[in-house]
């Protein structure tokens, strides 16, 4: 067997490993996209490093991009085998991959339309206009392709090749995806093609010559407030583990409830403004919604309107209320008085670009929660571009801003102005940061995860991917520490024999 590193290698997109067994079937584990901004990263996508029409699955761990853009790109590239995940993550790939391929033609389009300025007496033609990667009929083709199964299942991929998915605790469906490969299959003469060769349930014993890979794909942190804690998974021989926090500790136990109310009420009751909150439509928004519902049914939120207003976080929303059953023991408790936790008498989800434009004219107190995350676009950007020199607003970021973002730029100490949609404006408002709700787990929290999942000593390789050079290179320290051996950090394109 051996396995090809194709992305996420000392960096944090583009998450793709490509798995060949000794009998030849080809799995990938994860098929994520390289994000950046606009075209920047379109040749990386497209240079895949495999050829789609001979891949005969995926294994996909969760439904955000940087694991699962490219989906569709490989269906539109020849690819006709399964693609296996938990329902909840197929039910978010629907909805992020359509997104996903409304963004990349608004991109192209703009693209395409710098070309044509800039070469306004070439002949027009194909070749110097570019393509979306995938549109809307791929991402509808590629959901035809979901095979889903729920946690702590053992099923079938292959003869040879077993898969369980353990709760990640990172992101809705989100899996640890451990994978029981058969290396030398013998035939038993005796059953026809398709049948089994050999028990599922085998188990220890001289003859066993089963390799167990478990990829992580992205670890959630020990306390979440929808999201139960990263669950225990089965031994592995072989672990390729993310490590985006590999070099970074959390705040000790941050008391986010109480830090929300306090800017809410700050914001909102005594200074009479707005608070905005930029957040990821699926995960941050529903976390921070579920936290004011709590202080609304402790009777603690203030009698003022909360906003969502974003048509994807809505939809992500009714995919969170569909599956109970995979949320924390919180959001079950909570349920048993008030069915609806993601809802309350003073929340309004917006959908209609009418009434979010409405919201623009509203002078009363509130709080507005707008995607993008990062304040790169979306609605948000407009309610920070109306209210950032209001100085009894708020703007509150409650996520990981890439450095080159809006997000962050607006976050540094001292700035007096900032351009927004080409325009300079007086930044009044305060900007205010609350870290506790990170997706990730930092490495502290991994390693104790890990070291109570896996009998390290029985670990015989591991793989650092999914971080950046600091943190995989500090990470690698910190599993050393911990007792793990032969630990690696895989370059791009690396291929290693198992
Ligand atoms: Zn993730």
């Amino acid at each position: 067997m051996k396995i090809q590193f194709l992305g996420a290698t000392r960096e944090v997109t583009g998450s793709k490993h490509l798995i060949t067994t000794d009998s030849g079937h080809t799995i990938l584990l994860d098929c994520g996209m390289y994000q950046g901004k606009g075209m920047e990263t379109d040749a990386a996508n497209r240079d895949l490093g495999f050829d789609p029409k001979t891949l005969d699955c995926v294994v996909l761990s969760h439904a955000h991009i940087d694991h699962s853009g490219l989906i569709p790109y490989i269906v539109k590239m020849g690819f006709t085998g399964d693609i296996y995940c938990t329902p909840a993550t197929r039910d978010l790939c629907a909805l992020m991959l359509t997104d996903t391929a409304f963004i990349q033609e608004q991109d192209v389009r703009m693209y395409n339309k710098k070309i044509d300025r800039q070469n306004p007496h070439k002949e027009k033609g194909k070749k110097y206009f570019v393509e979306p990667l995938y549109n809307q009929n791929d991402v509808n083709r590629a959901m035809k392709h979901f095979v889903t199964y729920s946690y702590d299942r053992r099923f079938r991929l292959f003869d040879d090749v077993l898969l369980t998915f353990t709760n990640s605790g990172h992101m809705l469906g989100g899996a640890i995806c451990s994978l029981e490969i058969y290396e030398k299959p013998t035939p038993n003469p005796s059953l026809k093609g398709g049948e089994k060769n050999f028990p599922l349930g085998e188990e220890e014993g001289e003859a066993k010559v089963w390799k167990r890979v478990t990829y992580t794909g992205d670890i959630g942190r020990p306390h979440s407030h929808i999201l139960p804690s990263p669950q225990l998974f089965p031994q592995c021989d072989y672990l390729i583990c993310e490590s985006t926090y590999g070099d970074r500790l959390h705040d000790e136990e941050l008391v986010t409830e109480e830090m929300l109310l306090g800017v809410v009420e700050d914001t909102c009751v005594y200074r009479k403004g707005q608070l905005l909150i930029p957040s990821f439509s699926v995960g941050r928004t529903q976390e921070i919604v579920y936290v004011l519902n709590q202080l609304y049914n402790d009777g603690r939120l203030p009698q003022i309107p909360v906003y969502v207003d974003s048509p994807m976080s809505t939809n992500a929303t009714q995919i969170f209320r569909m599956y109970p059953d995979i949320l924390s023991d919180e959001v079950r408790d909570t349920m048993q008085f008030d069915p609806d936790p993601f809802g309350f008498n003073t929340l309004r989800y917006i959908t209609d670009i009418r009434e979010s434009k409405a919201l623009n004219h509203k002078d009363e107190p509130c709080i507005i929660i707008s995607a993008s995350g990062m304040l790169e676009a979306g609605r948000i950007k407009h309610h920070v571009a109306n209210h950032i020199s209001d100085p009894r607003c708020t703007i509150l970021i409650v996520g990981y801003c890439e450095p080159t973002t809006l997000g962050a730029r607006i976050q540094q100490p001292g700035l007096q102005w900032i351009s927004i949609f080409g325009l300079d404006r007086r930044i009044k408002a305060q900007i205010t940061k609350i870290e506790g709700f990170s997706g990730h787990g930092d490495y502290k929290e991994m390693i104790d995860y890990l070291t109570r999942s896996l009998q390290v000593e029985g670990v015989k390789r591991t793989f650092v991917v999914h971080g950046d050079e600091a943190a995989t290179e500090a990470y690698k320290g910190h599993l050393h520490d911990a007792g793990f051996r032969n630990i690696s950090i895989p370059e791009k394109g690396e291929t290693v024999e198992l």
